[in-house]
């Protein structure tokens, strides 16, 4: 294949590369864009909302549902090269319920921890393994904090390629790690922090001839836009006035905001909702920049939330970018507030791992300051399953974490095996 109907673009001096390039940064060292040609683009609500009904694979994948706006290849290519797995289609809770707790009324719950490896890491990750193939790649590495190494070793696996892993030793959870090791993947434990493991990978990538899906990877952000999409589709086209979600790496807000605004060009939606990102007060680097209004300084991050525990975010100026763009805030959380979240959003019967639960906080937060409103319709994004973190909540709820008070602990009660004393511990 040489000609493709996209092309790279640099997000800091606009240079343009082909669209197969393997690259991930501009000469000048900035990142990338996929830019897509969507004066082409004839998609439209009844197409994609007639795909909800076909029993093609394809329509059936909540991220290539939307390939026209994804990777615009033919059908015919993609269904020969497509590695997808049933990803996306995730639940858009009505979460009225926790919202009278934060303060809105019209609070709904996207749960990305519903994919097939449990984390939204999966709708990027079924287009950067799709890529590796279209580029005859036979390797691919990332460096993770957990939920892109367990997706990548699965799509890696089903596509029959050779995935490789560096990670954070000892600072990973359980949940994530078991995932790597099942699914096959060269699992490395680096005596550093993520930040330390995603310089290496990427010098790996360059000398080995490896394909790097870290979400510098242009098309992992491509295939995470299928988010935004999907709530929209959800809300019957209906554009909510705030999505919020957890930022790391912060690649997945910046593929929210790249998607809504390709969705509003081509006319599928009418109008845009503004972005919120949460940040953990450990690991806030952005949350710094935005307020001072300067580039990122990295910090040393730490957090409980090891999903978000990133210090030198990759995509911060695409970020920003997108923030803008969609008049969105920045704000942070503590530790304390996220598990408080989260052990809101378990005993709703929805659950999350903690990073996921920053989202809740941070709207509870931001509702407090006055910037969203108690009316408005807000779009929270739950992005990693429950059981990814079982030590945190098994911790949480006895009382044994360090330096938090468990406001919500539900502990669980011992008992003889006597039954009048189990009669009693019943009717209390
Ligand atoms: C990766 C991840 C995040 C952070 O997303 P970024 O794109 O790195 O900002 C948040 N929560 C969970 C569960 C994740 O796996
Ligand atoms: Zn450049």
């Amino acid at each position: 294949m040489d000609e493709v109907p996209w092309h790279l673009a640099c997000v800091r001096c606009a240079e343009t590369y082909s669209g197969l390039d393997l690259r991930y940064r501009c000469d000048c060292s900035g990142t990338l864009d996929v830019i897509h040609d969507l004066s082409r683009c004839e998609l439209t609500r009844e197409i994609l909302d007639s795909r909800l009904s076909s029993k093609d694979p394809l329509d059936r994948s909540g991220v290539w549902r939307f390939r026209e706006l994804i990777l615009p290849l033919a059908d015919d290519k993609l269904q020969e090269i497509a590695a997808a797995r049933g990803e996306g289609s995730t639940n858009l809770y009505d979460a009225s319920t926790i919202g009278l707790e934060v303060g809105v009324e019209d609070l709904w719950l996207k749960h990305e921890g519903e994919n097939p490896t449990g984390s939204f890491k999966d709708r990027g990750m079924t287009v950067g393994i799709t890529l590796a193939k279209l580029l005859e790649m036979n390797a691919v590495a990332c460096a993770s904090t957990g939920n892109t190494s367990a997706s990548m070793a699965s799509y890696a696996a089903i596509s029959g390629m050779d995935a490789i892993i560096f990670i954070p030793e000892g600072k990973i959870a359980f949940g994530k790690l078991s995932q790597a090791l099942a699914y096959g993947a060269k699992t490395i434990q680096i005596e550093g922090d993520f930040d330390d493991a995603m310089a290496l990978v990427q010098e790996i990538c360059d000398s080995e001839g490896i394909y790097l899906l870290n979400s510098i990877n242009p098309f992992r952000i491509e295939g995470q836009k299928a988010i935004g999409f999907e709530i929209m589709q959800d809300l019957d086209w209906q554009v909510p006035d705030w999505i919020a979600l957890p930022g790391g790496n912060l690649g997945n807000n910046t593929a929210i905001a790249k998607g809504l605004l390709e969705l509003h060009e081509v006319g599928i939606i009418d109008s845009l909702p503004r972005i919120a990102v949460v940040q953990a007060a450990g690991a806030n680097p952005l949350y710094t920049a935005w307020t001072k209004g300067v580039d990122i300084e990295p910090v040393k991050a730490d957090t409980i939330a090891t999903a978000i525990k990133i210090g030198n975010p990759v995509s911060w100026r695409k970020s920003m970018r997108g923030i803008t763009a969609l008049d969105g805030v920045v704000t942070e959380v503590t530790d304390e507030q996220i598990l408080d979240a989260k052990a809101l959003i378990d005993a709703a019967g929805i659950g999350a791992e903690p990073a996921s639960c920053a989202t809740v906080a941070g709207i509870r937060r931001l509702v407090q300051e006055g910037v969203i409103g108690p009316q408005e319709r807000v779009v929270g994004m739950l992005t990693g399953n429950l059981l990814k973190d079982p030590d945190i909540v098994v911790n949480y709820h006895m009382g044994e974490l360090e330096g938090i008070e468990s406001h919500r602990a539900n502990a669980p009660v011992s008992a003889p095996a006597d039954i009048d004393e189990i009669r009693r511990i019943i009717r209390q």
